[in-house]
């Protein structure tokens, strides 16, 4: 599908009815390619740009060695970034009480993180390259909704729905509903969806 093809949406007329948002995509450590052009295709298209910056390297204070997964919060505030960017990395993470998270984001701040770990169907013993790229943009586009202050939803096909298991994650759509969207304009944002 879209993954490996370069299309650069800023020459085009795509963008005149969204609001033209940057998005940096910032691997921390390494992270599968393909996912991130994905990533960028997709968010250029939503949003009007997206870049994805040179990786940094895993702070290694926000490992926990107990439950040998890294502290989310800990990541999310351990780089400085300029505009609005989504950390991307292929370890698992967790936060505060629960056992693993997605993701997590700043409510109307700048960074949100997700963790593609839970994310591959190899983690369930399954195979599908299409279900994959379905769940990461939808962990992605979850996490930009908390940054552009949106809080979960209660519909259960809403990109805001909260995900308890990865089940959650394939039962709703990559999307907002009309309430979260209708949010989002109130703040000026629209997308191109
Ligand atoms: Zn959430
Ligand atoms: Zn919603």
């Amino acid at each position: 599908m879209e993954s490996g093809k370069s299309i650069d949406i800023k020459n085009t007329k795509n963008t005149k009815n969204i609001t033209n948002i940057t998005i940096n995509i910032q691997p921390i450590g390494y992270v599968n390619r393909k996912i991130l052009e994905f990533l960028k295709e997709k968010l250029r298209h939503f949003f009007g740009d997206s870049e994805i910056l040179r990786p940094v390297e895993i702070n290694r204070f926000c490992f926990d060695s107990l439950r040998k997964k890294y502290i989310s919060t800990c990541l999310l505030k351990s780089y400085p970034v300029a505009e609005i960017t989504l950390f991307v990395t292929e370890h698992d993470l967790f936060a505060d009480r629960l056992n693993f998270v997605f993701g997590e984001a700043e409510l109307g701040g700048k960074r949100a993180i997700i963790s593609l770990y839970r994310l591959r169907p190899e983690f369930y013993g399954m195979k599908d390259g299409e279900l994959f790229r379905e769940r990461a943009i939808k962990e992605a586009m979850h996490e930009l909704g908390h940054v552009f202050g949106l809080m979960h939803c209660r519909n259960p096909s809403c990109v805001m729905y909260f995900s308890n298991s990865i089940l959650d994650t394939d039962r709703k759509s990559w999307k907002y509903c009309e309430l979260c969207l209708a949010k989002l304009k109130s703040r000026g944002i629209k997308l191109n969806l």
